[in-house]
């Protein structure tokens, strides 16, 4: 309970991060509806994202490798980023607070805070499953991310010792050490580097604990999901009480919490927020295990592309395209993603599959690779959104600093 009083409260958004945050909600006693556009819980980026609870890997987007890069991204030579939107205010003023932060201050800064962040999101997953007994092919499975050069080992090596500090528990292997652990990286086209090797990250599938998470919660607790659902304002009533206005009438509650991902650019009472947070597009595909399929979840960081392996299937995704809120790439760009993970991984997943399950999502980018948690004083809504490509990781830890914000 915080502040003594048991409260009814709107939760605007039914993606990860608002169904986690209904679910610390209704641990601390309050009455919760969570008031959602989709048809179903989870339909937005949280649908079929990359699936890796990437408790030890959050290194922010914006940093000093990155600049270095950026004529090139530009120019178009780096296939996994694609830099084309429309030059709105928005774009401008969002791309000028993200070269802010591309210092190696700022990087160690912003890389360190979403970290604790992540750490104790880890610790209050493992929690929230034990208590609910949900299933959505969690398992820890571990994390590598493999480097191509002897300077990114170099670059992993520090940033993995300020890691350690924080209480990672992350190294830096060699190649045929990682074959040991994975077999299947024998199968990889090449060689690399070295390796960063997580034991403890983990990897689940983000739409299913969303949905059995949601029903729980019906099950288990006076939380309510308005689906079909689309909030059109909030604001307050005369008595100056928080009120939602959707497609289906007024609804009152005590306090709100904005959870609506990159879906905040549609709603004028929080434009502050939205122009902190920018879409960027990413793909995946969901395919059947090859000859030698991945046990480990694995980063391929020079083709930007991840596999996971969800019960008996991998999940690849990748790619991050700044083009607004444009789809129109999304064939083009899932055909470019599947080539990717071919030529690094050929057998990791059979490529060769009837039925390919493909899919694109707007991650919710903040220039600081940091979400945006906090109450507004003035409008009293309470923020949880931005988390750009770590939300799924990031989620337990966010709904749960919200529930104490209300
Ligand atoms: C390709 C890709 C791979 C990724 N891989 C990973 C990964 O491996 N690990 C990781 O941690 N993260 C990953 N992410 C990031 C992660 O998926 C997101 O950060 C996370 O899903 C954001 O969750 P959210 O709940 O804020 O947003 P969403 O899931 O988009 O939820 C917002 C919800 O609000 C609803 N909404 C919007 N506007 C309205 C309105 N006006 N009224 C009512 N409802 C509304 C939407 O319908 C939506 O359901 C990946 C993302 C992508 C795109």
């Amino acid at each position: 309970m915080t502040n003594g009083f048991l409260m009814r409260v709107a939760v605007l958004g039914a993606g990860v991060i608002g169904v986690t945050s209904a679910y610390f909600l209704s641990r601390a006693g309050h009455d919760v509806t969570v008031i959602e556009q989709g048809h179903h819980v989870a339909a937005g980026a949280s649908a079929q994202n990359g699936g890796q609870l990437s408790y030890s890997y959050t290194d922010a987007l914006a940093g000093p490798a990155l600049l270095k890069k950026l004529p090139g991204i530009v120019l178009g030579r780096d296939p996994a980023l694609n830099i084309n939107p429309p030059l709105d205010m928005h774009w401008l003023r969002w791309s000028l607070g993200f070269l802010r932060q591309c210092t190696a201050a700022a990087h160690r800064q912003n890389t360190a805070s979403v970290q604790q962040l992540a750490l104790r999101s880890q610790a209050l997953m493992e929690d929230l499953v034990e208590t609910t007994g949900i299933t959505f092919d969690y398992r820890k499975a571990g994390k590598m991310v493999l480097l191509d050069s002897e300077k990114s080992c170099r670059n992993a090596e520090q940033s993995s010792a300020m890691k350690r500090d924080l209480g990672c528990e992350i190294e830096l292997i060699s190649w045929q050490e990682a074959r040991q652990i994975d077999p299947a990286l024998d199968a990889m086209t090449r060689p690399y580097a070295g390796v960063v090797f997580a034991q403890n990250d983990a990897v689940g599938d983000s739409q299913q604990f969303s949905r059995a998470l949601a029903n729980w919660l019906e099950e288990h607790s006076k939380t309510q999901f308005l689906l079909n659902t689309r909030v059109t304002a909030v604001g307050r009533d005369h008595d100056g009480k928080p009120v939602v206005h959707t497609t289906r009438g007024k609804h009152e509650a005590d306090a709100i919490v904005v959870c609506l991902g990159s879906g905040c650019q549609q709603l004028e009472a929080v434009s502050s927020v939205s122009a902190r947070i920018y879409p960027a597009r990413g793909y995946s595909v969901t395919l059947p295990p090859g000859e030698s399929p991945n046990t480990v979840s694995i980063t391929d960081l020079s083709s930007k592309v991840v596999f996971s392996r969800l019960g008996e299937r991998i999940r690849i995704a990748g790619f991050v395209d700044f083009v607004g809120n444009t789809r129109s790439r999304d064939s083009h760009r899932v055909r470019g993603l599947i080539g990717a993970a071919q030529r690094v991984a050929p057998k990791m997943a059979d490529y060769e599959a009837p039925e390919i399950e493909a899919w694109g999502g707007f991650r919710p980018m903040t220039a600081n690779s940091r979400p945006l948690l906090y109450k507004d004083n003035d409008s009293g809504l309470v923020y949880n959104a931005g988390h750009g490509m770590l939300g799924w990781t990031l989620a337990c830890a966010s709904g749960h600093e919200v529930a104490q914000l209300v």
